[in-house]
This record gives C-alpha cells, sequence and structure tokens, in this order.
C-alpha cells in the first residue's frame, strides 16, 4: 500500500523525473511503475502529513517535513478541489479521473511557488 497526501497526485499526474534529489526521484518512479503496473488495484491510501514519497526526501526530517506549513496548505486546498478524501482507497486508474479535475486556474494558484511549476504547467496543460 501507497500513502499519498492530496497534493501529491498533482505531482504524480505530472511528474517528469525532476525532485528533491536522484533518491526521491528513484522512489516516485518505483511507486508510479507498480501503479501502472497494476492499474486497477487500490494501492493507495489518502492520508495527512509525510507518505511514501516523502520517505526519500531529502526535506523530510524526524518524520515531517520542513516545509510542513506550505505543502499542508497545498493538500487541503487539493483535498478540496480535486475531492480527495483522507482515508480514501485508490487505483491508478483513479488517479487518471483525478487528472481531469485539476483546472490550469487552480494548479496556478495552488502550485505557482514550486520549483517545478513551469514543467507541471507544461505536462498538465499542454
Ligand atoms: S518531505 Fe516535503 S518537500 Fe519532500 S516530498 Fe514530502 S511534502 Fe514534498
Amino acid at each position: 500500500m501507497f500513502l499519498f497526501r492530496p497534493h501529491h497526485f498533482v505531482c504524480f499526474l505530472s511528474f517528469q523525473g525532476k525532485g528533491y534529489s536522484s533518491d526521491f526521484v528513484d522512489g516516485v518512479n518505483e511507486i508510479l511503475t507498480t501503479l501502472k503496473d497494476n492499474p486497477q488495484e487500490k494501492l493507495i491510501s489518502v492520508v495527512q502529513g509525510c507518505d511514501s514519497a516523502c520517505e526519500k526526501c531529502p526535506n523530510r526530517k524526524f518524520g515531517k517535513c520542513q516545509y510542513d506549513e506550505a505543502v499542508s496548505e497545498k493538500d487541503s486546498a487539493y483535498s478540496t478541489l480535486l475531492n480527495i478524501t483522507y482515508g480514501n482507497k485508490l487505483s491508478f486508474s483513479d488517479m487518471q479521473k483525478i487528472r481531469t479535475r485539476i483546472r490550469k486556474e487552480d494548479f496556478i494558484k495552488v502550485c505557482a511557488k514550486c520549483l517545478w511549476f513551469d514543467i507541471c504547467l507544461h505536462n498538465l496543460f499542454q
């Protein structure tokens, strides 16, 4: 089972191999590969706080994101905007449905300050 915080659905759906470290990128790729190989299986559990992607991130310190305030705001925003409920069990196929709910104006508002904003903007909306 993979744990997903809400804003990471957007990160994974627009992922282009960029990340905070090579370990982090490898971890995301491993998760995506497993999900894509089993598209109907409910392998994702929606959680609050650090998740499976965070496990290999250098910004995770003592089990918590060092940017916790900012990323928790993103989680809260996308939980509402994309109708992602904490505790839900979802599949890769469900992720594709979530993708259709990402509106460009919401993405620009919520993710504007992210390092990979331009890459994700292009991937999601071009
Ligand atoms: S630890 Fe923070 S910066 Fe790293 S992936 Fe998790 S939420 Fe993102």
